[in-house]
């Protein structure tokens, strides 16, 4: 709540070194403890911290901001602007409230009470004071909520000294203030309550002890309106023990504090109680000058107690004066004030001036009935002081009229007797100064009765007290104030101080007014920024230029590639598009030219009578003109400006704005162009890619395609054999979900059928016909295989005359039909040589199906169902060409060895029974002989 100086110079002394979030706290740290210490340098940290907000996460930051508002609060409370301070102070308290952050509710409170007891609502103030101590408990900072009561406690000694000792006597018992872990902020307050209390109990010496320890407290913890406070309290503690000397050193000493702040409540208490120690020196102009200046800075806080105390000092000064009315008046408004302030202590002392006044004006009666109440009020609070004043008033008001005797009276008169009360009260007031005047009553009352021994006796010591209390250093030191005032000019002083808080409180509205102006431009830079389009850039500029700036003509001219010309690529005026125009860089009366060549800033003022000279034409006359590059790094992009119908239209402000908005502009357009270009390429690099993507496609397409016939060639059917291989053995693995058995499953159209064919003696359709014949003959034999095949089935020119057909998804008992129907649409047909001629040809066709063995269908591999197909082919061959041949596995095949077995030998398979030959051939099919190789079993297997 209030640190020590001590570490505050230590936080300063770190401060530069510090960056960041750290630096954030720190600068939040410094400018809360030097709230009271430096108010404008407060609010300079806070404008430097505010735009550091966003580096902690959102909860710290609001806290930051609400003890910003705070401190803000607080400033005002002391500048004495109390409806603004108390706003502030309840915005804070909700934020506070809000985050649930009980010290920030509890330091919110303290100032809220504060300001209600400089508006004297003492009742608001208790409460607050009673929230603001809960609060701090809740916040677990014990010695904030001690700071707090021990507050308490000074209001509640002015309501009732007793009522007061009874609440608090126990908890700030006197030795409490003295343990040492106690902070100096802690024990001030203690030493503060204890001051005040002996002050209205008119022990004046030990009030004064406390009290200065209080002001060192105050003092080393940056407490400077309640250090002002204390220091008059103290000089008035000695007034009231009529030691003027040190009364005044203190006045001085808190006057030389309160002057350079400003704050009416500080330095009109110090002076009001610096007029009234050179009122009671005798110095009675010198204490109206001040006495009226001190009205007139606290007439704005006339509910505060110190306004009551100035009505005190104004009627007693009106009395001293012999304005018995003026008096009685400001008498009469203190006791009211009194009433309304909860506070007690006032009355007594009203009433006696009022007695005193009324006495004035020859109304005896109610002198004497206002002054006895007065007597019993001060004996009632068991307040000293203000009996003997009453006292001295009574004797005063019997020496002037002719009234009863009081009862239970012994002295020869009643002035005497009441004189007599008063200096015996006197004695009891430990260093009380029995003062000159009322001696000198007693003495003259004493020589009036006869008494002259007494009256001698009496008459010497009021001239040691008046030597004591109007020593020649007291007289000097009071005339010296009074010169030291007169010179300064304190009125003037006090204007100028005025002015500068004004200036500051304007400084730090502007700088409030700036950075939300920032906070508001860089949300809009993030908008503009967020655009990758440069249309829809200049848009986003054009709605915020209009919306932060007056300016009828908008315009952005950009750079052409060559860097030689500027190109208006946005413009509007008065809401209108404004027609293209492009400028020669070089151009020595454009304007926006200029602007780009020198790279600065170019503000143009015309006179209102004069003729514009660079005007454009078909725009409209304008008279500020604002121009400022486009730039990204040391790149100038363009030129941007502004152009308004009103003079002097771009002052610092809306210069700062437009440099802003062109700096987020310039990086917004670079953006777009990059965006543009990368773009393009991107456009570039696809359309290239399609094409590449085409190409080998097409080139794909050729390498697996037999140019001549256009059907697929081996490498094709290397691609893609394997997939379809997989997909049989998958129809195989899975079991049949009716769970039919392997007859039927092998009835199924899961099968692949390998169709090997071959033309018969095509080696004389070159030799008799040429070679381009047997061409025209390979591409209808194409057609043929085609009529025969369906679309899904693999057609390849396995090399030569010689074709491979994979027949998917088809079942093996009808591959038969497949084959005879491939021998007849070769066999029936004549094929058309180029010269027209026709020509009979045969072709043999050998098969197999995979898997060969369906029981185990992984046992031959699909290259070895090839050379199975091959061997099919030549055994048609053999047996005289024009047919077909298949061999099939049978319910007797042993799956050992059994391929090379019928590689090896076929015959002994057939004859066996575990291989079936299937053909078209009426003879018995020639199953020896010199057989081909497919190849396959050696270029792939
Ligand atoms: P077989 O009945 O035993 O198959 O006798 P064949 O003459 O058809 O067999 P052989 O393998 O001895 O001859 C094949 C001939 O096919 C050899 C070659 O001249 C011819 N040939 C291969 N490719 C082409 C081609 O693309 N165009 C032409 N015009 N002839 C080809
Ligand atoms: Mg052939
Ligand atoms: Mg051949």
């Amino acid at each position: 709540m209030f640190a020590l100086d001590e570490q505050l110079v230590r936080w300063d002394a770190e401060l530069p070194s510090l960056q960041g979030d750290v630096r954030l706290l720190r600068l939040a740290e410094l400018a809360w403890q030097l709230r009271q210490r430096d108010v404008a340098r407060a609010r300079r940290l806070i404008a430097e911290a505010a735009p550091l907000l966003p580096l902690v996460d959102a909860q710290e930051a609001s806290a930051l901001a609400a003890r910003f508002m705070l401190i803000e609060a607080e400033a005002q409370w002391l500048h004495g602007e109390l409806d603004a301070g108390q706003a502030q102070a309840a915005q804070a308290l909700h934020a506070f409230e809000q985050l649930g952050d009980m010290l920030g509710c509890a330091d919110a409170h303290w100032l809220q009470a504060w300001i209600a007891t400089d508006r004297g609502d003492s009742a608001t103030s208790d409460a607050e004071l009673a929230i603001a101590s809960a609060d701090a408990r809740a916040g677990g900072d014990l010695s904030r909520a001690d700071i707090i009561d021990a507050a308490a406690a000074i209001f509640s000694v002015f309501h009732s000294l007793q009522q007061a000792n009874q609440r608090w006597g126990q908890r700030f018992a006197p030795d409490a203030a003295l343990a040492p872990a106690i902070h100096p902020a802690v024990s001030g307050w203690i030493s503060d309550y204890h001051g005040i209390s002996a002050f209205q109990a008119a022990d004046f010496g030990y009030a004064v002890g406390r009290l200065m320890v209080a002001f060192e407290a105050a003092m080393a913890t940056g407490q400077v309106r309640r250090a002002i406070i204390i220091a008059t309290n103290i000089g008035n503690g000695f007034t009231s023990l009529n030691a003027h000397d040190a009364a005044l050193e203190w006045m001085q000493r808190g006057l030389a504090l309160a002057r350079p702040t400003g704050w009416p409540m500080s330095i009109g208490s110090c002076l009001m109680q610096t007029a009234e120690t050179l009122r009671q020196l005798g110095q009675r102009e010198a204490a109206q000058e001040l006495l009226h200046e001190a009205v007139h800075l606290l007439s704005p806080l006339s509910g505060s107690r110190a306004y009551a105390v100035s009505l005190e000092y104004q009627g007693d000064l009106a009395l001293d004066l012999g304005d018995a009315q003026g008096a009685l008046r400001s008498f009469t408004m203190l006791e009211q004030r009194g009433d309304s302030l909860g506070q007690s202590d006032f009355k007594s002392g009203a009433r006696r001036g009022q007695a005193h006044a009324l006495s004035q004006l020859d109304r005896p009666q109610d002198a004497l009935s206002v002054a006895l109440s007065a007597l019993s009020l001060a004996s009632e609070h068991g307040d000293l002081y203000n009996q003997i004043a009453a006292l001295r008033v009574l004797a005063q008001i019997h020496a002037r009229h002719r009234l009863p005797q009081p009862i239970g009276m012994a002295a020869a008169n009643a002035v005497l007797h009441y004189l007599q009360l008063a200096m015996t009260l006197a004695s009891g007031i430990a260093g009380y100064a029995v003062p000159a005047a009322l001696l000198d009553a007693a003495a003259r009352e004493y020589a009036a009765t006869g008494d002259y021994a007494r009256a001698y006796e009496i008459s010497v010591q009021a001239s040691a007290a008046r030597d004591k209390t109007h020593s020649q250093e007291a007289t000097n030191r009071a005339i010296a104030m009074q010169v030291q005032h007169q010179t300064e000019r304190a009125q003037t002083e006090g204007e100028h101080h005025r002015q500068l808080a004004q200036a500051e409180a304007q400084r730090a509205e502007v700088l409030q007014r700036t950075n939300a102006m920032l906070a508001h431009l860089s949300a809009i830079g993030q908008e503009i920024t967020a655009h990758l389009d440069a249309a829809a850039v200049f848009r986003a500029l054009d709605r915020h230029v209009h919306g932060l700036l007056d300016a009828t003509h908008f315009s952005i001219f950009l750079l052409e590639p060559d860097g030689e010309y500027l190109r208006c690529a946005f413009g509007i005026e008065a809401g209108r598009e404004l027609p293209p125009s492009r400028f020669a860089l070089s151009d020595p009366n454009a304007n926006s030219a200029r602007c780009v060549r020198e790279r600065r800033e170019i503000v143009i003022e015309l006179d209102e009578s004069g003729s514009t000279p660079n005007l454009i034409p078909g725009t409209l006359p304008t008279l500020s003109l604002l121009f400022a590059p486009l730039t990204v790094g040391e790149r100038v992009l363009g030129v941007m400006t502004v152009q308004s119908l009103l003079a002097l239209a771009y002052g610092e402000r809306e210069r700062l704005i437009f440099r802003t908005l062109c700096a987020y502009g310039a990086i917004a357009l670079d953006n777009a162009s990059a965006y543009r270009q990368v773009a393009a390429t991107q456009a570039q690099l696809l359309e290239k890619n399609v094409e590449l993507e085409r190409a080998y496609k097409a080139l794909e397409e050729v390498s697996l395609t037999d140019q001549l016939t256009g059907l697929r060639n081996r490498r094709f059917f290397l691609q893609h054999v394997d997939a379809d291989v997989a997909m049989a053995l998958r129809q195989y693995d899975c079991p049949d979900p009716q769970g039919a058995d392997q007859e039927r499953m092998a009835c199924m159209d899961k099968d692949l059928v390998f169709f090997m064919v071959d033309l018969d003696h095509f080696k004389e359709v070159n030799d008799r016909y040429g070679h381009a014949a047997g061409d025209a003959v390979l591409v209808q034999m194409q057609e043929r295989l085609r009529e025969v095949f369906r679309e899904s089935d693999y057609l390849i020119r396995w090399g030569g005359e010689e074709f491979l057909v994979l027949a998917r998804a088809t079942d093996r008992e009808e591959a038969k039909v497949v084959a005879e129907r491939i021998r007849s649409a070769v066999a029936l047909r004549e094929f058309i040589l180029p010269d027209g001629g026709t020509l009979r040809k045969t072709c043999s066709i050998g098969y197999a199906c995979f898997p060969f063995l369906p029981s185990q269908p992984r046992l031959l591999s699909w290259s070895q169902v090839v050379e199975l197909a091959d061997m099919g082919l030549y055994i048609a061959k053999h047996s005289g060409r024009n047919a077909w041949a298949a061999l099939y596995s049978t319910p007797a095949t042993q799956p050992e060895g059994l391929f090379p077995r019928m590689m090896q030998q076929l015959e002994q398979t057939v004859a066996s029974g575990e291989v079936k030959v299937v053909t078209n051939l009426v003879q018995p099919p020639k199953l020896s002989g010199e057989r081909r190789r497919v190849g396959l079993s050696s270029d792939l297997a």
